[in-house]
């Protein structure tokens, strides 16, 4: 059986190539999801119990990134939550089965603007389905729906009707799905597939829903090349987490740091707390350092891929995508990309 290669964030680096942009603020990062949806910056916080609540989203309305707000909580619940968000963007995430539709209804009376089909394996006729009703239902509703691993899989929920489409399979930080099920795809590489095949829907005038990059993104630089890669948007879980506004109380840890919890959804420890009980378990359930307010975090990662993009001499995302060219490294290469001044004896640092 013939096996095509993948590769992952580390293997790839951007050119650096002639700039005339004599400023980072000449750089526009403005994404726009639809005429009346319009982001400042291309980051969404994923939905995650751990993650983004009403106190996120609200954090982050200003910042000009959008949150969604979990589903692993009850209806009244999400409703609360979703009715305390400040701003028009109001988005949540739904399943594709059991109470979904209830769910739907009931966001929708709080506002609901964007929806999220957050399923684990989004390729799948019950994303098709949900997708379906939705339209029909509420045609007005901006539909993010995943995850998917391919072009195909992007093409096929494309082709239903979703308006992003969130890109790769067992990426995630907290994620065990490889290696519990043998299945995924490197975010990176997700993209550059869905890329390809959103060209060709462009090509010949077919809906060509806009790409989210979800799953394993750890720094700025994978950022930037999930966006010079073709990502629309990214979607940040470990990120962000350990921030100031994340549900959850802050825990000092034995030796006297500020930690803040960060679990998988579908960890045993975020089944148990959501519905009681668990099975089939795909993630791992942690403590991360607390990291201050989110709008620091955010600022820090926007100046650098302002920078980023100033690298590649490009003022806005589009151009960035056009301008963007990648190489691979080597694994000794891998290795010179990061600090490693430490290798050669020197015994600390600041
Ligand atoms: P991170 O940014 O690397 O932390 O990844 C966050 C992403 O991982 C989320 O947006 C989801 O797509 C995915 N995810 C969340 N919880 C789980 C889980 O328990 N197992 C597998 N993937 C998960």
């Amino acid at each position: 059986m013939e096996a095509s290669i993948v590769r992952g964030f580390d293997d790839y680096l951007l050119v650096p190539g002639y700039s005339d942009i004599k400023s980072r603020s000449e750089i526009d990062t403005k994404v726009k999801l639809r005429h009346d949806i319009i982001l400042d910056n291309p980051i969404i916080s994923s939905p995650m119990s751990t993650l983004t609540e009403a106190f996120m989203v609200n954090a982050l309305c200003p910042l000009g990134s959008l949150g969604i707000i979990h589903r692993y909580n009850t209806v009244s619940f999400q409703k609360k939550l979703l009715s305390y968000v400040q701003d028009n963007n109001k988005a949540a995430a739904i399943g594709a089965s059991g109470d979904f539709k209830e769910r739907l209804d009931e966001l929708v009376d709080a506002g609901l603007k964007i929806v999220c089909i957050d399923v684990a394996h989004g390729d799948h006729i019950l994303t098709k389905e949900a997708i379906f009703h939705i339209k029909e239902t509420y045609p007005k509703l901006f539909i993010i729906a995943g995850n998917v691993a391919t072009a195909e899989g992007y093409e096929r929920l494309s082709s239903w009707g979703a308006d992003a489409i969130r890109l790769s399979i067992g990426s995630g930080s907290i994620c065990t799905t490889r290696t519990q099920t043998g299945h995924g795809i490197p975010t990176l590489h997700a993209i550059f597939e869905a890329k390809k095949q959103k060209d060709l829907l462009k090509q010949s005038d077919k809906h060509a829903a806009m790409i989210i990059a979800d799953g394993g993104i750890k720094t700025s630089g994978d950022i930037v090349k999930c966006l010079a890669a073709g990502a629309d948007l990214v979607m940040l879980g470990s990120m962000l987490s350990g921030t100031k506004e994340t549900p959850g109380k802050i825990i000092i840890s034995s030796n006297g740091y500020k930690m803040k919890r960060y679990n998988g959804m579908a960890s045993k420890t975020a089944q148990k707390a959501w519905k009681g009980s668990y099975s089939s378990i795909e993630g791992v359930s942690s403590t991360v350092q607390y990291k201050g307010t989110v709008a620091k975090v955010i600022r820090e990662i926007m100046s650098n891929v302002r920078s980023g993009m100033s690298y590649s001499g490009a003022r806005n995302l589009e151009e960035f995508r056009n301008k963007a060219k990648f190489v691979l490294q080597t694994s000794s290469a891998s290795i010179e990309s990061g600090p490693h001044i430490y290798r050669n004896g020197v015994i600390s640092a600041n």
